[in-house]
C-alpha cells in the first residue's frame, strides 16, 4: 500500500521519534509499505515520521541502474556506531522537500547498527551514497532534515517554496 508522504514544514517532521521493541506483524507491514512508497516516489530512503509514523525505522535501496539487482532494507532502530573522519559532499534531496536540492556534507563511511525485519539485530559499514543516504534518514528519526544544514536564508527559501506548494496542493483537493 502506498502511503502519502508528509510535505515541510509539519510538525510530525520535527518529531524525535521512538524506539520499536520488537518487530510485530503491523511493524513489517508498515516497512514493506514504506520500501513501495519509496520506488513509487521514487527515492532511495524513507523515514517512518515522513508517512506520519514516528517511530525509528528507516527504508532505502541505494542500487543504481537497471541490470543492477535491487537491494531493499528496512532498518528499525538504526543508530550509528562509528563516523569515518573523513567527509564527503553530495547533492541531497528528500521526498518532503519535492525538487529542492542542496549540498551537504557528511562523513564519507558510517557504521550502523540496527534491528532487521527477522527481529536479528545487523552492523554493517556503509560508504558512498548508502553512507549519505543512511545518515540523512537517521536524521528524520530526530527530527532533522537536510535543509537544517543549510544557513538560514537558504533554508527559508525552500520552506517558503514549500509552504506554496503545499497552498496550491491544497486547493486542487
Ligand atoms: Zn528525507
Amino acid at each position: 500500500m502506498i502511503r502519502p508522504i508528509l510535505i515541510h514544514p509539519d510538525p510530525r517532521l520535527k518529531k524525535l521519534c521512538e524506539p520499536v521493541a520488537g518487530i510485530t506483524r503491523e511493524l513489517g507491514k508498515l516497512a514493506e509499505d514504506m520500501l513501495q512508497t519509496m520506488y513509487d516516489a521514487p527515492g532511495i530512503g524513507l523515514a517512518a515520521p515522513q508517512v506520519g509514523i514516528t517511530r525509528r525505522l528507516i527504508v532505502m535501496d541505494c542500487v543504481k541502474g537497471e541490470n543492477e539487482t535491487p537491494r531493499p532494507m528496512a532498518l528499525f532502530n538504526p543508530e550509528i556506531t562509528w563516523s569515518s573522519e573523513e567527509l564527503s559532499t553530495y547533492e541531497e534531496g528528500c521526498l518532503s522537500i519535492p525538487d529542492q536540492y542542496a549540498e551537504v556534507q557528511r562523513p564519507a563511511e558510517v557504521r550502523v547498527r540496527w534491528l532487521g525485519l527477522d527481529g536479528t539485530e545487523q552492523e554493517e559499514q556503509f560508504s558512498g551514497l548508502w553512507a549519505t543516504c543512511v545518515q540523512h534518514e537517521i536524521d528524520h528519526l530526530n527530527g532533522k532534515l537536510f535543509i537544517d544544514y543549510l544557513g538560514p536564508l537558504k533554508r527559508q527559501m525552500i520552506t517558503r517554496k514549500m509552504e506554496k506548494l503545499k497552498r496550491e496542493r491544497a486547493r486542487q483537493g
